[in-house]
């Protein structure tokens, strides 16, 4: 055992120190400031080392997290990037955005008594070392191969099945409706979580690899998806879940309530200088007004945060259930609540007020009754409960569900399940047609980066043992 490790004992836990709630209301950069090398040692230096390490186990990407802490805590940090790229595609934005309180920090067995090591920080902290020392390289194969991979959808799981395609010397091309990579991560999560050259900083890194972009090119309407299965070896469709879930309540058509995506896209069109005429024209940005958003899951407090960055008069978040209860990460809860939104707990809406434009929504408090068979009890109306909210803005951010892509591809083929996410072989990564492959949201539902990551890597893993079992002919032998 390293005599650096086992430091819980006397050394606390810590984040790396966030800016002050009225500093960060002033612009989209992220929160959290860097660990100093003395500060990343010295909390790396907690870990217990655990022969059964629960970290590394709840962590989707099973991330050699004992390992690159002792590395980290001996001043090895190039072999620390070196363990910790080994599994991950992109540590340094996981390091960021993953719900650590839920995965690998929630899950740290240190002694009873003391609160977990700080992983995701760290793992942060190893990465952007490694950028800045040049360690990490774009993709260079030892041999190039002939066989090429379409993959559509430019998202988390397409860009990290790209990295590992490219590394083992395929031709690759990534298509994506969108005029930037990223999927999510450039368009959805905002700025003070994820800053937006993180994102491009990732996808140069790919293309001086040797991947191919087509951006602004929509599968289905551009190109059709039998045209990309004719000029690949094999397909991966890594799509996301984009059909907001609509809520069917007296007023929900009225100006002034909008979808989550759109508002989020229009903030982060902005932020990275684009032209953005529903923002300019009021209808998608929130200074001056009256906010309610309606939700309680990650993307519910990207949109009560974005608010407050616009300087919203008012921003209040409505959710039927209690704190205890919501379903997004606390820790992004707690830092709603630090920079002002006011959360009405244990409420719902049932009407929005307004003449052509919202004005209100009128709302209902709510009583959590008894467990249903999923184990969580059933949010029950109070009669005569009604009250008013003054809103000239209403973010709907009640979950996504995917589109109908055999529809929208033109492919009866393409096996979905009953909630619309494409059906694989888990086994395989495949779906019921041959050489087609699915990965990340499109076939999880709305999930976590870090899953769209361990997608993207175990179906590069699939497509490179089809096209060997193709080449050798072993797919026909067992068709
Ligand atoms: P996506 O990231 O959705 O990428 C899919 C890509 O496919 C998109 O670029 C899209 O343009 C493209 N595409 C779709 N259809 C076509 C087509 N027909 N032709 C061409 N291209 C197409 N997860 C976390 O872990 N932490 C967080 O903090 C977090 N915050 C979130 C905040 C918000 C607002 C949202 C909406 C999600 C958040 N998530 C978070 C979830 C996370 O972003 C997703 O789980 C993840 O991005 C899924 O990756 P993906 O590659 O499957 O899909
Ligand atoms: Fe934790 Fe996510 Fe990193 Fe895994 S990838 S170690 S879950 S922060
Ligand atoms: Fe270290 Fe905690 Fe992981 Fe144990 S569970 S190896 S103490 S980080």
């Amino acid at each position: 055992m390293a005599s650096k490790m086992l430091q819980f004992v006397k050394t606390e836990k810590q984040m790396p120190s966030k800016r002050t709630a009225d500093d960060r209301a002033k612009d989209f950069d992220e929160i959290y400031r860097d660990f100093s090398k003395e500060r990343a040692e010295e909390q790396a230096s907690r870990c217990s080392q655990c022969g059964v390490p629960f970290c590394q186990v709840n962590c989707p990407l099973h991330n050699n997290i004992p390992d690159w802490l002792m590395l980290t805590a001996e001043d090895r940090l190039q072999e620390a990037y070196e363990v910790s790229a080994a599994t991950n595609n992109f540590p340094e934005i996981c390091g960021r955005i993953c719900p650590q309180d839920r995965l690998c920090e929630g899950n740290c067995v240190i002694e009873k008594g003391f609160e977990s090591v700080t992983i995701g920080a760290v793992e942060k902290y190893i990465t952007e070392t490694a950028f800045e020392n040049g360690w990490v390289k774009p993709a260079s194969p030892v041999a190039e191969r002939d066989q090429s991979v379409g993959i559509i959808g430019a998202g988390p799981a397409g860009l990290s099945a790209a990295d590992m395609l490219r590394r083992k010397g395929y031709q690759v091309t990534v298509y994506d409706r969108y005029d930037r990579a990223g999927g999510l991560l450039i368009y959805g999560i905002p700025g003070f979580k994820l800053e937006k050259d993180i994102v491009e900083r990732r996808a140069r890194l790919l293309e001086d690899g040797g991947v191919t972009f087509k951006l602004n090119c929509n599968i289905g309407t551009d190109i059709s998806f039998d045209e990309i299965r004719e000029a690949h070896d094999a397909v991966l469709i890594a799509t996301g879940v984009y059909k907001a879930r609509d809520i069917a309540l007296p007023g929900a058509g009225l100006k002034g309530v909008v979808p989550a995506l759109d508002y989020l896209t229009a903030s982060n069109k902005k932020s990275l200088g684009d032209d953005v005429p529903e923002f300019d024209d009021g209808s998608l940005n929130a200074k001056g007004k009256d906010v309610v958003v309606i939700g309680g899951g990650d993307t519910a407090m990207d949109c009560v945060r974005t608010a407050i960055r616009q300087e919203a008069k008012s921003v209040k978040c409505l959710y039927r259930r209690n704190k205890a209860n919501m379903p997004g990460s606390q820790r992004e809860v707690e830092n709603a609540e630090e920079e002002g939104v006011d959360f009405q707990w244990l409420s719902a809406p049932q009407a929005f007020t307004g003449d052509e434009s919202v004005d209100a929504v009128m709302a209902q408090r709510i009583h959590l009754g008894q467990a249903d068979e999923t184990g969580r009890q059933v949010p029950q109306i109070i009669e005569d409960s009604t009250y008013k909210l003054d809103a000239d803005l209403v973010i709907k951010a009640l979950g996504f569900d995917p589109e109908d892509l055999p529809g929208l591809f033109g492919q009866d083929a393409l096996r979905v399940s009953k909630w619309g996410t494409v059906a694989i072989d888990w086994k395989t990564m495949m779906t019921d047609m041959p050489g087609v492959f699915a990965a990340g949201d499109i076939v999880r539902g709305a999930s976590l980066v870090v899953w769209g990551v361990r997608d993207g890597r175990d179906a590069a893993d699939r497509i490179h043992a089809f096209v060997e079992a193709e080449l050798s002919g072993a797919n026909k032998a067992v068709g």
